[in-house]
């Protein structure tokens, strides 16, 4: 097969093709679970293998895939008449950043595979969690399991060949109550980095256990709190939404495409402009971001990316300071001439499809905030005057260009001189994208750093849904309006 895919991408260089490349799946396999209140309401497994071919034509790209791959000329053929269809009309010439020809390969970390595990044993675990959560307080217990486990072999005309094995596992629970006025509330729990791998083996159970009587416990706080107050506090975000901030006002605003404009159809823009990099304060000093595609056992590492560039950890945000965006080969070319100045020195190697009939588009790898210097969480309380703990995401909206948001999270404690007063119910804060992350007054150590999974990012049209982690410490900012 293969020498097949090779001799396809030799013919169509010789037609006139500046570049081709072709990822074949193998295979890639998905079972996702459903508990609802004990009951198994959703198992659904999937098993699919194909092709997708890339080729690029006087500047334009043509695509084509299939899963049948029994006339493999005719599927080149394909993706090349594409191109040239596309070449006709084109306006800005792709271009490619250089980059090297690589023969190497990546596995995820992972001892036991989710899908040689007996549906009896999976079925087995969403019970025992379910169990867990079924006690006073608790209307509604939904539990999941996703597994993912893919092989992509990648093979380019520069000299590229490039074999993946990743294998992802997702687990959730969440609890369900009703308030004294028949409001209902949530509070749930999601599998992030544990341990080493991410196979089977990461369904810690005795660690579900103990998360799942904290979920409870803090549902049961939420249900008798007082709602939260309408004023402004400094807001300490735990990493159970510190992710989801770090994903919505810096990850999709430093995606290099929509900075061009390419998601404005679909998703929205970007604040941040060509003109910003290297000056923009995006956040106060102590904000440091990377993405970071070389840390161990998240699924924003993955070894080399759809183009076939290598995984690397690249600052974003550089003590405050726009320095990087999130970036493939196509678009630094871009980016570079329409700006008329270098700014990107080559792609970041954050161009990924989900699935061999998707094109690859610049997605996030692990968008990390490092560890500070402010000590412990309880530090941070003990150093706060008027504030508010949060944690748990509730619902969001954001800005189109993301430059403004506002998240409702599922429990808030007040803290009030250096203590934890009360929880309270429907937390919520909301502010200006810069203005907030040039407000972080405090940063958490190592000891407060987690690593928070993302199942389902989504990017492009047609949509793809994409794996990713968030590294985050917790962090406080202030003067942040919240209870509206
Ligand atoms: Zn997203």
């Amino acid at each position: 097969m293969q020498d097949q895919i090779k001799q396809q991408i030799e013919r169509l260089r010789s037609r006139g093709a500046t570049y081709v490349d072709a990822r074949w799946y193998p295979f890639e396999e998905s079972d996702q679970f459903l508990m609802w209140n004990g009951n198994l309401k959703n198992a659904a497994s999937s098993r699919e293998s194909g092709i997708g071919i890339r080729v690029l034509y006087q500047g334009a790209w043509g695509f084509s895939a299939a899963s049948e791959l029994g006339n493999l000329p005719g599927l080149f053929d394909q993706a090349f008449e594409n191109a040239q269809v596309a070449a006709e009309r084109v306006t800005f010439p792709v271009r490619l950043a250089e980059k090297e020809a690589l023969q190497a390969s990546f596995e995820s970390p992972c001892r036991m595979n989710p899908f040689e595990v007996p549906l009896a044993d999976k079925v087995a675990f969403l019970k025992e969690m379910d169990g867990r959560l079924n006690q006073t307080g608790v209307t509604q217990r939904i539990c999941n399991l996703t597994f993912l486990r893919k092989q992509i072999i990648f093979t380019d005309s520069e000299g590229s060949r490039i074999e993946k094995l990743i294998t992802e596992v997702f687990a959730g629970m969440q609890a369900n109550g009703l308030d004294e006025n028949g409001e209902t509330f949530e509070r749930s729990f999601r599998l992030g980095r544990h341990g080493d791998s991410r196979g089977w083996e990461s369904l810690d159970r005795p660690f579900f256990a103990e998360n799942a009587d904290r979920i409870v416990r803090e549902l049961n706080q939420v249900l008798a709190a007082d709602v939260c107050p309408k004023e402004e506090r400094s807001v300490i975000l735990l990493p159970g939404i510190m992710y989801l901030q770090t994903h919505e006002t810096i990850g999709h605003a430093l995606e290099l495409d929509r900075i061009l404009g390419y998601e404005l159809a679909y998703a929205g823009g970007s604040f941040v402009t060509l003109d910003d990099f290297g000056k923009l304060r995006y956040g106060s000093e102590k904000l440091t971001v990377r993405a970071d595609a070389t840390l161990i056992n998240s699924p924003g590492s993955f070894g080399f990316d759809d183009d076939g560039v290598p995984a690397q950890d690249n600052l974003l945000i550089d003590r405050g300071i726009l320095v990087g965006a999130i970036t493939g080969r196509q678009m630094v070319e871009e980016a570079n001439a329409t700006a008329r100045r270098p700014i990107f020195s080559g792609s970041s190697g954050a161009d990924r499809a989900t699935a061999f009939y998707r094109v690859p588009i610049e997605r996030m790898t692990n968008i990390n905030i490092d560890p500070g210097q402010d000590g412990t969480l309880e530090d941070i309380i003990a150093h706060t005057e008027k504030g508010i703990l949060m944690d748990g995401d509730r619902s969001w909206s954001i800005g189109s260009n993301r430059e403004q948001f506002h998240f409702a999270t599922e429990i808030g404690w007040l803290v009030e001189d250096g203590k934890i007063t009360q929880p309270v119910k429907r937390s919520t804060y909301k502010s200006d994208t810069l203005k907030f992350w040039n407000a972080l007054s405090a940063v958490g150590d190592a000891s407060t750093w987690e690593v928070k999974y993302v199942d389902n990012c989504g990017k492009g049209q047609p949509n793809q849904a994409m794996q990713l982690g968030h590294g985050v410490p917790v962090c406080r900012f202030d003067n942040v309006r919240i209870g509206e």
